[in-house]
């Protein structure tokens, strides 16, 4: 089974979550199914060998992410946190979502200048988080190596707010 068939085959789809309107997938039953849970962190790791030197996950899907995939590629590991989470000098990304307005933060100096970060997160939708992760990678003097997601939503400006980086979703759902 590969990790896109796992993906496709144990998404939920919950709908009017968390507010009336809104198509909710829910990758809970991925990570709580130990094959498809490592056949998701193994394809992230292998898509981009080779091509960074720590990777940051998007609080709070992307944190279990993450960390799986820094520990399996033995690279460093940093937290792209929700505002006010973080002590020290931090950077900060306001932007909007599809549910709300968010803003996103980076500690400065965790990581040698020029790194190169793979910024990883669960869902892909209107590219708004990644869009800021981005942005706070870069503002903090590191490179983006890519973005890794595991679900990528189709109709939504997600991609197109990336073009020019390497966008890659293990699977899609219109
Ligand atoms: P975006 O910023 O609009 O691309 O939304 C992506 C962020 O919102 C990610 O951090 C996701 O965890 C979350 N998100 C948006 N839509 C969904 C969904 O349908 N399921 C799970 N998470 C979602």
């Amino acid at each position: 089974t590969t990790a896109t068939q796992y993906v496709d085959r144990l998404t939920a789809t919950i709908p009017d979550f968390p507010t009336p309107g809104i198509l909710f997938r829910d990758l809970t039953p991925v990570f709580a199914d130990a094959d498809a849970f490592r056949a998701i962190i193994d394809e992230l790791a292998s898509r981009f060998e080779g091509r960074f030197d720590a990777v940051a996950g998007v609080e709070a899907r992307g944190f279990l992410l993450a960390a799986a995939v820094a520990y399996a590629t033995h690279t460093r590991l940093v937290p792209i946190r929700k505002a006010g989470k973080l002590p020290g000098e931090v950077l900060r990304e306001d932007y909007g979502l599809e549910y709300g307005a968010a803003a996103l933060e980076l500690r400065t100096e965790q990581l040698p200048a020029g790194t190169r970060v793979l910024i990883l997160d669960d869902v892909l939708a209107t590219g708004g988080s990644c869009g800021a992760a981005v942005n706070l990678i870069e503002r903090a003097g590191y490179e983006v190596a890519g973005l890794g997601l595991v679900l990528e939503l189709e109709g939504l400006p997600g991609r197109a707010s990336l073009s020019g980086r390497d966008v890659f979703s293990i699977a899609t759902a219109p």
